[in-house]
């Protein structure tokens, strides 16, 4: 397919579901970019599937509205939504080979010569070789791009994908997210994936919408999640954080000094999600490989303006390219340091001495009033 297929963006507008007294989907707005990869991330039973569902018409909202482009689409049936949905289950036809697989949208359709058609789409996802096969012939890697090359055969406007590579190993998911993205770069629509996959959601997409009990709390790129999350639950879903107790002492301009045990530390105002009003409780975030540790007695070469809190190395894991220190501190036990094996320092063992420094624009606040996941 090299043609860009546009569908508009999808927009859900308060969409919600309820079974029963249960809430699964709390009232929800969003927009999903036309042409953008989209991750909807979160555990188990967050509600991602049940929103995927609803775009696709397989589960009906109990309240709002589903539009693609400039279609209101919530009263429509799946087959009649420009969309398609590829499943962790292939679902693929085992009696027909997979030629026949991804014709089979076509034929259905009573479309009369679909051989350019199929050849295309098994060439996008490289496997032109594989027609004749028959599915369990494959891998279940090929089977999945088997499984995506028959939903895109038939032009949606939408990709919808539901925890595609949830049955692939390691290796092979690795691979796989890399492949669906090459695709959806080369075919230009929208696509929609749940995964409870941190790691794959922040690989795979441009935008990443972070769920928690059936509600978004919150939505960005990559990067911006990992590095300035607003909540607790998104700190912690998204690797390592460490979460030191502090409270607000002053704010001046950009910037909120904070009292964290008999030290002090800054961040910038915009990092905040917290009150800043003085004596208000912050948890003060930063990431492990944010961190720079040096022993104690190399403190004075510590630059000025860093944030810095000592503490005593409880534990070292080499891990090749990295070691992984875990640090007691008077403000917090257990902080995770990793420092890049190139600057290991041979004094840095447990029981030494250390000061963690870091900028303070690697600093975020949160709300210390949530929970902790
Ligand atoms: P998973 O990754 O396990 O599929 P999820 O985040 O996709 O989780 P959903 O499948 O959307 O979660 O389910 C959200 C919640 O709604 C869950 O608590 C689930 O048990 C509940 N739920 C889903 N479908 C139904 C149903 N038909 N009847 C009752 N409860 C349901």
């Amino acid at each position: 397919m090299t043609t860009k297929d546009s569908g508009g963006d999808v927009r859900l507008s308060g969409i919600s579901k309820t079974y029963g007294s249960f809430t699964a989907v709390h009232p929800l707005d969003l927009t999903v970019p036309e042409g953008s990869f989209f991750a909807l991330l979160g555990a188990s039973g967050c509600g991602k599937t049940t929103t995927l569902r609803m775009i696709a018409g397989l589960e009906e909202p109990t309240t709002g509205t589903v539009r693609l482009g400039d279609q209101d689409v919530t009263a429509l049936p799946p087959y009649k939504r420009p969309v398609n949905t590829v499943f962790q289950s292939y679902a693929l036809f085992p009696h027909l080979d997979i030629f026949e697989n991804v014709a089979f949208g076509l034929r259905r359709r009573g479309v009369k010569s679909v051989k350019k058609q199929v050849e295309e789409m098994l060439d996008l996802v490289q496997l032109g070789e594989q027609a004749r096969k028959k599915p369990h012939q494959l891998s279940g890697g090929q089977q999945q791009r088997v499984a995506v090359a028959r939903a895109l055969i038939n032009h949606p406007k939408v990709l919808l994908l539901d925890e595609p590579l949830g049955a692939l190993d390691l290796k092979l998911r690795r691979q796989m997210q890399l492949e669906l993205k090459r695709i959806q770069t080369e075919v230009g629509i929208t696509f929609i994936h749940v995964t409870h996959d941190q790691e794959e959601a922040m690989t795979m997409a441009d935008c990443v919408a972070v769920m928690n009990a059936g509600r978004v709390e919150q939505l960005g790129a990559p990067a911006e999640l990992y590095e300035n999350p607003r909540t607790t639950f998104v700190a912690n879903f998204l690797g390592t954080s460490n979460l030191i107790e502090a409270e607000v002492d002053t704010k001046a301009g950009d910037e909120i000094v904070l009292k964290a045990g008999g030290g002090k530390l800054t961040l910038p105002v915009g990092r905040c999600s917290a009150s800043t009003a003085t004596g208000g409780k912050v948890l003060v975030g930063v990431r492990p490989e944010k961190i720079s540790l040096v022993h104690a007695d190399d403190a004075g070469e510590i630059p000025e303006g860093r944030n810095r809190i000592t503490g005593t190395i409880a534990d070292a894991s080499f891990i090749g390219v990295s070691t992984q220190y875990v640090i007691d501190s008077p403000v917090c036990s257990e902080l995770a340091v990793y420092v890049q094996n190139v600057e290991r320092d041979g004094r840095l063992v447990p029981g030494a001495d250390v000061v963690l420094h870091w900028n303070p624009a690697h600093t975020f606040g949160l709300d210390a009033a949530q929970d902790i996941d």
